[in-house]
């Protein structure tokens, strides 16, 4: 069984309810909604349809909002898209013109004011290339550096500049909160430019009264790299967005970055998750390239939690295929991981207090008594994190008796979170291990097994007890 987690992105190839049943039996965790494509009744469409799946087949599939975050988008284009040439000039302008090869119209107040000589603007993912040669009093003027072509209301990169637009707009707002009330697991926010803008959210979902959601924040420019630290310390989590970040950043730099944020992640204890391209190939192809394959592994290898799938499943015509394809490469790259590697990694890391000692003891048990799972009653989800950290050979069976925790946790390298009723019975609690652990993993007789909690349940705020079992 996989312990790297999968998010697939929720697309016009994925979301009538046979495919998200496929999705789910084919090994997905997370169904993901990017808003910068989805409208808000998609998100509903796809919350209701997971939650209904979840019923039906026994699972607890989490969900994802992607914010679309601050960005600027080209303007109107005479019959929706425009192909620019090589070595041509052309004009950029704030206000509004009806666009074409020759001219066009980036949809923000302050172009003029913050775009300066020498700027270098893409679009379409990065392969249109500008360089502003000079500035005229209402308009930028620009050298194609890379033709091609380009499409009305898509994304402007524009390189270097830190963009003077609210981190989180009105659309943003109301996106974030709607999510929140339908119970929507984690917000995926973009463009996060510094940790005062997670601290914002933050306080927005604190402000609704239910402030359930788990933060995870985009890094997909070099802004935001130079408060990475701060930032990785209010957020939950991070997505090493290399879409973006291959466009805003020499695409050299990706596998750098990438490893960089892994690491500080697993030193300060957050979640980490690699996004983008990860098996594009397979957008068109039922094999990915050798390339994706090892990506896939690499970043398996480097002690990631999580992997997102996006064009693969949204408008790719091999989004099962994709999703199975990328199990069975994590299951295959876990048995090579190196779990003595990551389990000193987090001891020599990890701050003293008792739950962390507990599960760096229950974690190294479970390795030398070769325990098939490890087993824990869980309120807040603490515990289960804590062990997740250190990376155990086997996966780890969360117990929660609130649907919001258990959910949460899917996002957790080796987690399988599953929903119970609550119980103060310690011998109850064990009784419920044995057999949820039994259902999930198809035990045998004989095979053994590890559970650990605090108790008496409900009461303590740590972990306090491991009791060593053979079924
Ligand atoms: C990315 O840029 O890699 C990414 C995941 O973000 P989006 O899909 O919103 O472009």
């Amino acid at each position: 069984m996989k312990k790297t987690k999968i998010i697939a992105t929720i697309g016009p190839k994925t979301c009538d309810k046979q495919k998200l049943k496929e999705l789910i039996q084919n090994g997905m965790d997370i169904a993901r909604i990017n808003m910068t494509h989805a409208s808000s009744s998609f998100l509903k469409q796809i919350v209701d349809t997971i939650n209904e799946l979840n019923q039906e087949l026994h699972t607890f599939v989490a969900t994802m909002l992607d914010t679309e975050g601050p960005s600027v988008k080209i303007g109107h284009l005479d019959g929706g898209k425009a192909t620019l040439t090589k070595g041509d000039k052309i004009r950029i302008y704030e206000q509004d013109v009806l666009g074409n090869s020759t001219k066009f119209t980036i949809g923000y107040t302050k172009l003029l004011e913050t775009v300066k000589v020498n700027t270098t603007l893409k679009m379409s993912e990065g392969l249109v290339e500008l360089l502003v040669v000079d500035k005229g009093h209402d308009c930028l003027l620009c050298e194609v550096v890379e033709g091609g072509t380009i499409f009305e209301n898509h994304k402007v990169n524009i390189i270097g500049v830190h963009l003077a637009l609210p981190f989180l707009s009105e659309k943003d707002k109301e996106d974030i909160l709607y999510a929140s009330k339908l119970h929507v697991d984690f917000v995926a926010l973009s463009f996060v430019g510094t940790h005062e803008d997670v601290l914002e959210v933050n306080d927005l979902l604190i402000n609704s009264n239910d402030a359930h959601m788990t933060i995870l924040s985009k890094i997909e420019n070099a802004y935001a790299l130079e408060d990475l630290d701060e930032i990785i310390k209010v957020s939950d989590g991070i997505i090493v967005a290399r879409g973006d970040l291959g466009v805003e950043l020499p695409l050299e730099r990706i596998p750098g970055i990438q490893k960089q944020i892994i690491n500080k992640c697993h030193y300060l204890s957050k979640v980490s998750i690699v996004a983008t391209e990860m098996m594009s190939s397979m957008e068109e192809n039922i094999r990915p390239t050798r390339a994706e394959v090892s990506d896939v592994a690499t970043a398996v290898l480097e002690g990631v939690d999580c992997m997102l799938l996006a064009g693969e499943t949204t408008i790719g015509e091999y989004p099962i295929e994709a999703v199975s394809m990328m199990g069975k490469i994590i299951e295959s790259a876990e048995e090579d991981s190196n779990y003595h590697e990551f389990l000193d990694k987090s001891m020599r890391t990890e701050k003293q207090d008792t739950t962390g000692s507990l599960a760096y003891s229950v974690v190294d048990c479970a390795s030398r008594l070769k325990a098939s799972v490890i087993v824990t009653p869980t309120m807040s989800g603490y515990t289960a994190k804590k062990i997740s950290r250190f990376r155990p050979t086997c996966p780890i069976l969360a117990m929660a008796p609130d649907m919001d925790t258990v959910k949460s946790l899917n996002v957790y390298y080796g987690v399988y979170p599953v929903f119970i009723e609550n119980t103060k019975s310690f011998d109850k609690m064990m009784e419920l291990a044995r057999q949820k652990s039994i259902e999930k993993f198809t035990l045998e007789q004989g095979n053994r097994i590890i559970i650990t909690g605090g108790y008496p349940f409900r009461e303590v705020k740590h972990t306090n007890f491991m009791k060593i079992e053979d079924l």
